[in-house]
C-alpha cells in the first residue's frame, strides 16, 4: 500500500509527502486521532516514503527494494512498538535507546512507530523524553495516541503534532467495501455509527452489533430506574466485560449526541444517526434539558477518557451510571413536579 491506496486522511498525507524527502526532516511526529482512522497505516507508509529510492511526488514506488521488503514486514529499519501486557515499559524504551545508538542498518533514516504511546509507564515515558531531547542522527520517532493530553507535555512539545480527523461516513464504507468485501448495505449502515472509526466499524461488526446494542440499551434503561442495589450489580456485570466498554461506551455518545440533537428541535431528523434506538431512550429521559442531556455528553466523554487511562473499570463505570440516573431523575421529578402543579 502506498500514500494513494489509502482512503481518507488527505491533509495528514499531504502535510507528510511535503516533508518525507527532505534532510532536515523532523526527528519525532506525534499523530492523534480516534483509534482506527488509519494513523498506523499513514505512519508504516510514511517510513516507506522516507526510505523509498523511486520515490515520486511524495509518495513510494512500491517496487524499490525498501519498499517490497517493508511490504513484507522484514525492513530492519522500520520498528513498530506495540503494548504488550497492556503497557510499554521502561526496558522496551531502554533496548530502543541502545539499537538508536547505530546508524540505520540500510534506509536513508530509520523509522520507530511506537503505537499506543499512551501505554507507556512513566518511567519509559521519562526515558523517551531524554531520547526526543538528544535524538540520535537519522532517526525518526512516530507516537500514535488517542489524544495527545495522554502524554507528557514536555513529549507532546518535542514532537512534529498532526492531527487525524474522523473518516467520513463514505470513506468508511468504501474502506468496508473494498478491503473488507462487505455489501454496500451492511458498509454504509455500519458506517453511519462508526464515528468516522474502521476499528470501530469492524468491531461492531465482529461484536455482532445489533445484539450488543440492545444489551446496552436494556442495561441502561434499567439502571435508570432500578434501585440502588441492582445498579451496582449491573456496573459488576458490565466492568466485567472489559473488552466490550470502549465500544459500549461510544455508542451511549452516539445515543446521548442524537438526544442533543433532537432536542435542538424540528428539522433535525435527518441529523440523527440511531432514530430506533435514540426514540426508546427518549421516552425514558422524557424531556431532559438541554444542559442535563449537555452533562451527561460530558460525563460519558470522561467516562471514555478514564478507561484509555486504565482506570478502575467499575468505579469509572459506577460514577457514569450514577450521575446519568441523577441527571435522568432530576429531569423526571421536574416534571412530576410541573404536571401536579398544573393539576391542582
Ligand atoms: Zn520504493
Amino acid at each position: 500500500m502506498a500514500f494513494r491506496d489509502i482512503i481518507g486522511q488527505e491533509r495528514a498525507i499531504n502535510a507528510l509527502k511535503k516533508v518525507a524527502g527532505r534532510e532536515d526532516l523532523p526527528h519525532a511526529f506525534l499523530f492523534s486521532g480516534l483509534p482506527g482512522v488509519g494513523k498506523k497505516t499513514v505512519a508504516v507508509n510514511f517510513a516507506k516514503v522516507v526510505n523509498c529510492s523511486g520515490r515520486v511526488e511524495g509518495d513510494c514506488c512500491e517496487e524499490c527494494s525498501a519498499c517490497i521488503r517493508a511490504n513484507g514486514g522484514n525492513f530492519p529499519d522500520l520498528l513498530v512498538i506495540e503494548a504488550t501486557d497492556k503497557f510499554i515499559g521502561i526496558d522496551v524504551i531502554r533496548s530502543l535507546d541502545e539499537e538508536l545508538s547505530f546508524p540505520p542498518l540500510e534506509g536513508r533514516k530509520r523509522v520507530i512507530i511506537i503505537d499506543e504511546a499512551h501505554k507507556m509507564t512513566d518511567e519509559a515515558a521519562n526515558a523517551l523524553l531524554k531520547t526526543l531531547e538528544e535524538p540520535p542522527p537519522d532517526n525518526v520517532i512516530i507516537l500514535v495516541v488517542p489524544e495527545p493530553g495522554m502524554l507528557l507535555p514536555t513529549v507532546v512539545s518535542r514532537t512534529c503534532h498532526l492531527r487525524f480527523q474522523p473518516l467520513t461516513d463514505s470513506a468508511v464504507a468504501d474502506i468496508l467495501v473494498s478491503r473488507h468485501f462487505l455489501d454496500p448495505e451492511t458498509s454504509e449502515a455500519v458506517a453511519r455509527i462508526s464515528s468516522g472509526s474502521i476499528e470501530r466499524a469492524l468491531n461492531y461488526l465482529e461484536s455482532q452489533f445489533v445484539e450488543r446494542k440492545q444489551t446496552i440499551r436494556d442495561r441502561i434503561l434499567e439502571a435508570m430506574s432500578c434501585d440502588i442495589n441492582r445498579m451496582f450489580e449491573i456496573t459488576r456485570e458490565w466492568a466485567a466485560e472489559g473488552d466490550f466498554l470502549l465500544d459500549d461506551i461510544d455508542m451511549l455518545k452516539m445515543w446521548w449526541r442524537d438526544l442533543i440533537v433532537k432536542n435542538l428541535g424540528d428539522g433535525t431528523d435527518e441529523l440523527i444517526l440511531d432514530p430506533e434506538f435514540t426514540g426508546t431512550l427518549e421516552k425514558v429521559l422524557k424531556k431532559s434539558s438541554y444542559g442535563s442531556l449537555i452533562e451527561s455528553y460530558q460525563l460519558i466523554n470522561s467516562t471514555y477518557y478514564d478507561l484509555t487511562r486504565r482506570s478502575n473499570k467499575q468505579m469509572a463505570m459506577e460514577r457514569l451510571l450514577l450521575g446519568l440516573r441523577e441527571s435522568a431523575n432530576e429531569e423526571n421529578s421536574r416534571h412530576t413536579l410541573q404536571r401536579r402543579r398544573k393539576s391542582i
